[in-house]
């Protein structure tokens, strides 16, 4: 086993009854790194993160074919407890999702699940999860008050704070700071970042602010109409995008220097019913560089260039080279 790699996934595929989400995702999650995932909405990144803790074999109509590991062991094989892989494959949503109990049964009801009774000692958790999570002073008094009174952007620290808690070994994150007001963003986005070093964590997150994508992640996926088309370590994939999607969300991103002239590419076009995508590479009827081989081959994710850098695009063809 490589201990380097988390999870992986091979040949996975998801279909919602006729949509086919996921298409033949192949990849690996570093140990301990910060992954993002970023792509136009509906593209299957919330999709993906769910088919990685199971959370979508509550969906009705949903096939999932191919593999998925944590650790090496397969987590859609056989009598694979789905409620022990939650806990070891935490998650926050993008809306949150309090237990409808107090402020303070929200924090303590996974220690009590595991056999903390110790008034005193479920005081310190409460109040030291909801400190890191940037609450506590503003629900002290409250305590023992429902957590559906909160406003959302409390709501949503709840949840983070409860999700830390029962110290799971990967964080998936659906846009976790999207619902909070810009002031508590960046406070908020710290604390995970200390709280991922500090605990070794692997966190995979979604973020549609590429500032915070660039803050938060040691590397980045990009999809694309429910395929990865883009890895590549943060850094890299920043200065020196290969996918032309890529390379135009990236000139999308404000420069602070006004004396910088960044060219801006807009594509035109949008972004197809993943019901209905287009034949070849599902971005060819939007990329200025589509050529004829692109409208009938699907370009298959390879590596080009340093440190696991791969893309999807027959504009490398014959540049690939070996992992
Ligand atoms: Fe553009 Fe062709 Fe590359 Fe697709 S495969 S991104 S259409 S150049």
């Amino acid at each position: 086993m490589n201990e380097e790699i988390k999870i992986s996934a091979r040949n996975l595929n998801l279909y919602y009854g006729e949509n086919h989400a996921l298409k033949d995702i192949n990849m690996d999650i570093k140990k301990n790194a910060v992954t993002a995932l970023i792509g136009p909405s509906g593209c299957g990144k919330s999709t993906f993160l769910k088919s990685l803790n199971r959370m979508n074999d509550l969906v009705e109509n949903v096939k999932i074919t191919g593999e998925v590991t944590l650790d090496n062991e397969n987590i859609y094989g056989e009598n694979v407890d789905t409620t022990l892989l939650r806990k070891k494959i935490g998650m926050v949503f993008q809306q949150p999702n309090p237990f409808p109990m107090s402020i303070y049964d929200n924090i303590a009801y996974g220690p009590r699940i595991h056999g903390i009774k110790n008034k005193s000692k479920l005081d310190e958790i409460v109040e030291e999860s909801l400190r890191g999570a940037a609450i506590f002073d503003e629900v002290k008094d409250r305590l023992k008050k429902s957590a559906l009174g909160l406003s959302g952007g409390q709501q949503q620290r709840l949840c983070i704070a409860r999700a830390l808690e029962v110290t799971p070994e990967v964080l998936i994150c659906d846009e976790p700071v999207s619902a909070l007001d810009v002031s508590i963003q960046a406070q908020v986005l710290n604390l995970m970042k200390e709280i991922q070093k500090e605990m070794n964590l692997t966190y995979l997150f979604i973020a549609h602010d590429l500032s915070v994508v660039q803050y938060m992640s040691d590397r980045i996926m990009v999809m694309y109409l429910g395929k990865i088309v883009e890895v590549a370590d943060s850094k890299a994939l920043y200065d020196e995008p290969l996918h032309p999607y890529t390379k135009a969300l990236i000139s999308a991103i404000p420069v602070a220097d006004i004396h910088y002239k960044k060219k801006r590419q807009v594509l035109e076009g949008e972004v197809p019913s993943p019901i209905h995508k287009p034949s070849g590479c599902a971005f060819h009827n939007r990329c200025p560089y589509c050529m004829d081989i692109c409208k009938k081959e699907d370009p298959a994710l390879r590596y080009h260039g340093a440190d696991g850098h791969m893309t999807a695009c027959h504009l490398y063809d014959g540049s690939e080279v070996n992992a």
